[in-house]
């Protein structure tokens, strides 16, 4: 049976890990893998999160299984992060899901279930793992115009053009914020206009958040997908835990289904339930009762939000530094654009060519498509990025 196995794509992220790791020289940086790393490279376990583990450790007292959406206390607290109160709770069934793409992997499930035909519209470009998962469930889907690499920005013209191309019942996949992997993001104004489209088109969007408090702030990064839900009678909302809880490992996400009404809801509940159930029965629970001893705590919560945003404001500063020095080494404004991006990611607009010579040359990693991770760089290598850069375009 294996031998009629053949080699599934390789994954460019691990694959440019592993070269990164085989190379002995001193000075190497890793810009590629979407992980946060402090100013030392490293991932440290927040404090908040060390505090809630410790408080479960002493006092849970039994292992047996939750529910098979997870605890619903879980979807409480994440539902109240994500959306505040813009959509009635019972108009809400949710699903706790093994991290952020365990509740992409379920909502496309759940669109494959309820209208088969249905294409699902990514951005250009968009997380090579949205594409990815839909080819395999063999689903339908389209691309839409996102980055224009001219000007590194939302190419929101093109945007809407190809968006008049959705057809009713499609699905439109969104980043709620900070987007991977450009980091260029639609602007306050251009949120409105797009989902007034979306509107007029009878679309569903599918609102992918796994970034919440890494752009503007908690409540700023969360306002576009506020805006979404707020304005549809359905919506799939997969939120990640990974990133603002730095709880990766531990496979922490949710989806969220807007459904019309509560008995539409109820529906919905089940269906996600049995995904649950077939997909693999019980989701994980350590990570999802981490964040919500958290979010539930007044003071566990004002530690974290404290220091999430200590890591927002870090990567800030990085964007910040770096367009300077890029700005005074070509002196011009190519570059003024790193300073807007927000979240982990910026895509730099520079050759294939040119991230392979920063690669082999400078021992500075990024993906070949020029996505940096930010919190990749601290104040020391921030220059030596720079001065790289200017040498090699
Ligand atoms: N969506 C996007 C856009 C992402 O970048 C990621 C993480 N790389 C995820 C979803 C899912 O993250 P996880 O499954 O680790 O929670």
């Amino acid at each position: 049976m294996l031998e009629n196995l053949q080699q599934q794509p390789a994954d460019k992220i691990l694959a440019l890990m592993q070269l990164y790791r085989e190379d002995t020289r001193d000075q190497k940086i890793d810009l590629g893998v979407g992980v946060y790393k402090d100013a030392s490279g490293n991932t440290p376990v927040m404090r908040a999160v060390k505090a809630a583990e410790r408080r479960l450790v002493d006092q849970q007292t039994t292992k047996a299984y939750t529910g098979l959406a997870g605890d619903p206390a879980f979807a409480d607290a994440m539902i109240d992060l994500v959306l505040g109160d813009v959509v009635a709770r019972d108009r809400i069934a949710a699903i706790a899901t093994p991290g952020g793409t365990g509740a992409i992997r379920q909502a496309l499930e759940l669109i494959r279930i309820a209208s088969p035909d249905a294409k699902v519209w990514l951005s250009d470009p968009t997380w090579p793992n949205h594409p990815s998962i839909i080819k395999f469930l063999g689903m339908q889907s389209a691309t839409y115009r996102y980055f224009d690499s001219e000007t590194c920005n939302v190419n929101f013209d093109g945007m809407l053009a190809d968006l008049e191309n959705v057809a009713a019942g499609d699905v439109v996949l969104l980043h709620g914020c900070c987007h991977n992997p450009t980091g260029a993001n639609l602007t306050a104004d251009q949120w409105p206009q797009m989902i007034a489209l979306l509107k007029s088109k009878g679309a569903v969007p599918m609102v992918d958040i796994a970034y919440q408090g890494f752009g503007d702030g908690l409540d700023d990064d969360a306002a576009a997908t506020r805006l979404v839900a707020a304005g549809f009678d359905e919506v799939l909302i997969a939120a990640s835990c990974s990133k603002n809880f730095g709880v990766y490992r531990e496979r922490t996400g949710i989806l969220m289904a807007i459904a019309r009404d509560p008995e539409q809801k109820a529906l919905a509940q089940a269906n996600l339930n049995f995904l649950n159930r077939q997909n693999y029965s019980f989701p994980p629970d350590h990570g999802a009762r981490v964040v919500t001893t958290i979010l539930t705590d007044p003071e566990l919560r004002a530690d974290w939000e404290a220091e999430l945003e200590e890591t927002r404001l870090g990567m800030l500063a990085l964007r910040e530094q770096l367009a300077g020095e890029l700005k005074r080494l070509t002196n011009s404004d190519r570059f003024e654009f790193v300073a807007d991006h927000r979240g982990m990611f910026s895509r730099l607009g520079v050759s294939p060519e040119v991230v392979e010579q920063l690669r082999t040359e400078h021992g500075i990693y990024m993906v070949g498509d020029s996505r940096l991770n930010i919190a990749g760089l601290n104040e020391q290598t921030v220059p030596i990025l720079a001065a790289a850069v200017a040498k090699s375009i």
